[in-house]
């Protein structure tokens, strides 16, 4: 007779406990992160341009097919496994973080749980080893109302013919697979929208301007160009007029991504402003001496805990395949507000060199706005969060 188990074996784990396995990969992660990606941080965002090398290093670390099984090519990681990845590769740098976050959380996730047995054994090994991948589904016109996108795919056989335009495409530069959501039937409105699987060389597809911006200035955010793009049937993921299905749910997902990004980006920024603090001399004290100064920094560390815990929990979810809808709203909601919160009290706490390129803590400020903005500003996912807590009103 087997002996009932113990209470702390059958206990849930603190939300930031780590199995070994976890521990070492995010072990591996931050050491990477700080050793290869913070030093070429400030270059890359002076430039506008991420590191190609950075990216071939990603893929040999497998850290573009985190949660690919290996069967495919992949590390065979969990969701958890990611979000670890983007919060540390974002304590170094946010551009990093986006551009794993993407793949990981977006592209790969899509592919996962959509493609058909055979798209995946044709894509996910290329997009564990050489293939950067974007997810496309905005539009100038539509960016909150998404579903409203022009972008149109006629059907002609054994093809989808598909014109339009997407905007504010991340990794757009870099990437070889997009995944890009057209409507086959605009009289349907939203159930009309379908995915393809679009590569960067098929004739009619041309990658457009790259805009210049505020903050993840190294993170690719392109334009993209489709006239008569002629895209194979075998290439639709998933159902036809399902493509809607497909953007809430990866979405939701990736958000927990995004709640990562901003986790890892506030700590990168924190542990920069108490090293500071702890330098700079005034009135004859280290300023971190002075009670005001601590009880800034223990507010911000507060409220980054509170994030992180969010995330974590959002993240467990998901991996347990219970429903996470609203935590991963309240996690990307909240995360981004403590991401602002908590990089502009370090330009604060740096004084008049925080207002300065020749420290970091400007460009974690400036990465973390886009946190409210982008995978549902912050006035959407408040929408979502109402409409779970109030119902049919
Ligand atoms: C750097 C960057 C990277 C991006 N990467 C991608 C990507 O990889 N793939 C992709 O498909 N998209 C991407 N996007 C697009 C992003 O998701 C959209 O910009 C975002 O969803 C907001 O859409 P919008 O810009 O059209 O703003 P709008 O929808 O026009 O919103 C403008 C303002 O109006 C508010 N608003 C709109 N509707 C409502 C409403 N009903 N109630 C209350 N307030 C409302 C919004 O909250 C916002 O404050 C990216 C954007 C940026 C800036």
């Amino acid at each position: 007779m087997s002996h009932p188990a113990t209470a702390s074996e059958t206990a849930p784990r603190a939300l930031t406990s780590l199995t070994d396995e976890e521990s070492l990969f995010r072990q591996s992660v931050r050491e990477f992160a700080d050793q290869q990606v913070r030093p070429l941080a400030p270059e890359m965002d002076e430039q506008g341009k991420f590191s190609a090398d950075l990216i071939k290093q990603f893929f040999e670390l497998g850290l573009m097919g985190i949660a690919i099984p290996e069967e495919y090519g992949g590390q065979g990681g969990s969701f958890f496994n990611s979000i670890l990845a983007v919060e540390e590769l974002s304590r170094a740098d946010a551009s990093a973080g986006v551009v794993v976050d993407v793949q990981n959380t977006l592209v790969n996730n899509a592919l996962l749980i959509w493609a058909s047995e055979e798209q995946k054994r044709r894509y996910l090994p290329r997009l564990a080893a050489d293939t950067v991948g974007a997810y496309a589904l905005s539009e100038a016109g539509s960016g909150s109302d998404a579903f409203a996108l022009a972008t149109k795919a006629e059907d002609r056989g054994d093809v989808y013919v598909l014109n339009g335009r997407k905007l504010w495409i991340t990794n757009g530069a870099e990437a070889g697979l997009f995944i890009v959501f057209a409507n086959v039937a605009p009289e349907k409105g939203y159930r009309g929208i379908t995915a393809f699987l679009v590569e960067r060389d098929f004739t009619g597809f041309t990658v457009g301007k790259k805009e210049n911006k505020l903050g993840i200035r190294a993170s690719s955010t392109c334009e993209l160009i489709l006239e008569d793009c002629a895209v194979k049937k075998e290439n639709v993921l998933g159902e036809v007029g399902r493509g809607y299905k497909i953007a809430i749910e990866t979405l939701n997902e990736g958000r927990i991504g995004i709640g990562a990004q901003m986790v890892g980006l506030s700590e990168g920024a924190l542990e920069y402003g108490i090293s500071y603090t702890k330098e700079r001399q005034q009135f004859g004290n280290p300023i971190a001496r002075f009670q005001g100064v601590q009880f800034q920094i223990a507010q911000i560390a507060t409220e980054l805990e509170a994030a992180r815990l969010m995330v974590y929990n959002a993240a467990r979810l998901k991996d347990a395949g219970e429903n996470f809808v609203a935590q991963a709203a309240m996690a990307k909601l909240f995360t981004s507000q403590v991401a602002e919160h908590v990089t502009s009290q370090v330009v604060e706490l740096y004084g008049g060199y925080g207002y300065t390129k020749d420290y970091p803590a400007e460009k974690y400020y400036r990465d973390a706005k886009i946190g409210k903005i982008y995978e549902g500003t912050s006035n959407m996912q408040l929408q979502t969060i109402a409409k779970l807590i109030l119902g049919d009103i």
